[in-house]
């Protein structure tokens, strides 16, 4: 006899199985995947049983392969009977996934696990009540102490040929779906009342294998998409919503409070942080003070020093050069190329730490997963699913690890979807970039206009994604249930570890790659096509291809050669920007008299507004190089990767097209 064990993940499915079956196991693979599959044996009354343990799911109706495997399984596999196992503790996620597995209507029972979690909350369940409103035995067990295992697996045994009985309580108007549905794709091979709901749920797909005619099923299908016109609910929402709107009634029943639940501490933080109307508003204040930290009086005191220290150790290495009489040349080299691109990028290390190290303290907290939670529930509206939201908040990080995380998301499509979007999320090498404009043209408000640059970032995203998706990601948006951890109070040395791993690639990016493409920079802005030393960076190698493309930067504000180039240059690495406009604009000699390493040569060249346009097409534009090799493994498709960073720096010249022209007319 086959027995199957089903049910969420974390409910305690390996421990039970691992009670049931002890040493008696073998692991492989589900044919074709690499999802694993555990098999074991159970020895009860001298009989043996076979135990298999299918991955764990929060639902049925989505397309994730775990989830594939085990509806597959479950319908047409060799099952006898399957044993849900529930986590007693969180009852209404738990039998959302029992209701399903009640529609397909093969013998069950419900092992309710994590009874002595129930009884710490001073929770008691009335069993018998549940098991009737659930037409199935219950069995109470606390797997990780091996209790009612053996009543578990005895219950199992006997209900082994007992169909459940369907639940009556779906409504009128979802009864009479499911009917027409069933009555419609019923011919030789019957369709299930399962497929007939999934129908509702999914469309035509679903009937594939019912041996309909497609017209029919098409026409079917056009006259379910008409029952839902003007309707309040989707026709993916109706019947999780009917499902819910049940097992909320059912357990005001059967639930009995023995003493006041104890809220915890993250209960009660997160009445307030995840709350309907204010979490938005607090999401959005939390990345300010993050900003904030980064420019207010914190990061601008710490800077001051940091910057006044690089400048002195440029300032004695160019006198150091200048006592040795050092040719003009390699003094250019050093201190233009060299020195003042990398200083540059260094420069601004102080708010790359503060930013690196408030986004750790985030996630090391915990509030990170409730911003994900917190922006799935607004995803959902525009269609998306929240589940791309972790990815992206990586991307805040660096879009290549971002792009990796989207392995988690499971439909190829929406992966797609969010690797298209990934970029827009403003990565810590593109700061350097804000930081420099921010600090020569908007002092007085840097990290308001910083902050806004996200913003932008997101908001560009989310619409993009919104776009994207009637493109891209026809299907529908696939269920995504997330386990918030409990708020934890990070300690100094995992934030400084943490802070640490990011702020070394950082620094070793600007001693390696950087300061690499600042050395051909110098040469390719100091020679000419002849090679000969030239007086203007102008007529330069750089500067002539430089004045051959400038013209489309020029309706963005900056269709000046040495702003072109920079950007070009970022394809190599985003903090190659301002280290390009660094030895571009020369800091050279000027070092030795002005303390203001960059900001003045950029006033000369950027207003307000052209500057404000370029940190937005920096934010925007194609990601660089690193990213795209990423993005290309990851879509493992070279039209995908082209179409990507020609969507993002398509917008990225759309947008600043906008914000700089529509500027110009308020400005005037
Ligand atoms: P799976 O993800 O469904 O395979 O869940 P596991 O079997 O790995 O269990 C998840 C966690 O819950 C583990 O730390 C178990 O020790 C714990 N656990 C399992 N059953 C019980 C139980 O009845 N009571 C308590 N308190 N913990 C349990
Ligand atoms: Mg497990």
């Amino acid at each position: 006899m086959n027995i199957a064990l089903v049910g969420n993940p974390n409910s305690g499915k390996t421990t039970l199985f691992n009670e049931l079956t002890g040493s008696n196991q073998s692991v492989g693979n589900w044919p074709g995947v690499t999802v694993e599959k555990k098999i074991g044996k159970a020895k009860f009354n001298q009989k043996t049983y076979q135990i298999i343990d299918l991955p764990g799911i929060y639902s049925l109706s989505t397309m994730s392969v775990d989830e594939v495997i085990t509806r597959e399984y479950v319908e047409k596999g060799d099952v006898d009977v399957i044993i849900n196992i529930v986590d007693a503790s969180n009852l209404e996620r738990n039998l959302f996934l029992t209701m399903q597995l009640l529609e397909i209507q093969r013998p069950m029972i419900i092992a309710l696990n994590m009874m002595d979690v129930l009884d710490q909350k001073g929770v008691k369940v009335d069993i018998e009540m549940l098991s009737k409103f659930l037409h199935v035995p219950i069995v109470p067990i606390v797997a990780s102490k091996s209790k009612g295992i053996k009543e578990c697996l005895q219950a199992a045994v006997l209900q082994a040929n007992h169909k459940p009985e369907l639940i009556d309580f779906y409504s009128d108007k979802t009864k009479g779906l499911i009917e027409r549905i069933q009555s419609s794709l019923t011919t030789e091979t019957s369709c299930t009342y399962a497929s007939a709901i999934r129908f509702i749920e999914e469309g035509p797909e679903v009937a594939i294998g019912c041996d309909v005619e497609v017209v029919k099923i098409a026409e079917l299908n056009e006259w379910v998409e008409q029952q839902f016109n003007n309707a309040t609910l989707d026709r993916d929402m109706l019947i999780a919503d009917e499902k819910y709107n049940y097992i909320t009634s059912i357990l005001k029943g059967a639930l009995i409070k023995t003493k006041e639940e104890t809220e915890t501490i993250s209960d009660k933080i997160d009445k307030i942080l995840t709350h309907k109307i204010f979490a938005i508003p607090i999401f959005l204040t939390v990345m300010y003070l993050v900003f904030f930290m980064a420019f207010g009086p914190v990061g601008g005191f710490i800077k001051e020093y940091f910057e006044a220290g690089i400048e002195w150790i440029i300032l004695q290495i160019a006198n150091g050069l200048i006592w040795m009489n050092v040719s003009e040349v390699v003094f250019s080299l050093v201190v233009d190329g060299m020195l003042g691109g990398v200083g540059a990028v260094l420069s601004f290390l102080p708010e790359i730490s503060i930013l690196f190290l408030m986004l750790s303290l985030l996630e090391n907290s915990g509030y990170m997963a409730r911003a994900a939670f917190i922006m799935d529930r607004m995803f959902r509206r525009f269609g998306l699913s929240g589940r791309s939201f972790i990815p992206m908040l990586m991307g805040f990080g660096c879009s290549v690890p971002a792009l990796m995380a989207t392995r988690t998301l499971e439909n190829e499509k929406e992966r797609r979807l969010t690797m298209f979007i990934i970029p827009f999320m403003s990565c810590g090498a593109k700061f350097p970039v804000y930081a420099i404009f921010a600090a020569a043209f908007f002092s007085n408000n840097q990290a308001n206009v910083v902050f806004s640059i996200y913003v932008i970032g997101i908001v560009i995203a989310i619409l993009s994604g919104i776009i994207l998706k009637k493109f891209i990601n026809k299907g529908k948006v696939t269920n995504f249930i997330m386990e918030l951890p409990q708020y934890r109070l990070p300690t100094i040395k995992n934030l400084f570890i943490h802070t640490w791993e990011r702020v070394k690639g950082f620094v070793i990016n600007a001693g390696t790659v950087i300061l690499l493409a600042m050395i051909v920079i110098w040469v390719l802005q100091s020679f000419n096509f002849q090679l000969q030393l030239v007086e203007d960076s102008g007529d330069s190698i750089f500067g002539v291809i430089g004045q051959s493309i400038a013209f489309i930067f020029a309706p963005l504000g900056f269709g000046e050669w040495r702003a072109a180039m920079s950007l070009i240059v970022g394809f190599v690495a985003k903090e190659a920007v301002v280290g390009t406009l660094g030895v571009l604009y020369g800091v050279g000699e000027g070092v030795l008299e002005s303390p203001e390493l960059l900001a003045q040569p950029l006033r000369n060249v950027f207003t307000p507004l052209s500057a404000y346009s370029f940190m937005i097409f920096t934010l925007l534009y194609l990601p660089c190089v690193a990213a795209f090799a990423a993005m290309k493994r990851e879509m493992n498709s070279w039209k995908w990767t082209f179409l990507a960073v020609g969507y993002q720096t398509g917008v990225a010249w759309l947008v600043a097209f906008i914000v700089y022209q529509v500027g110009s007319l308020i400005v005037g």
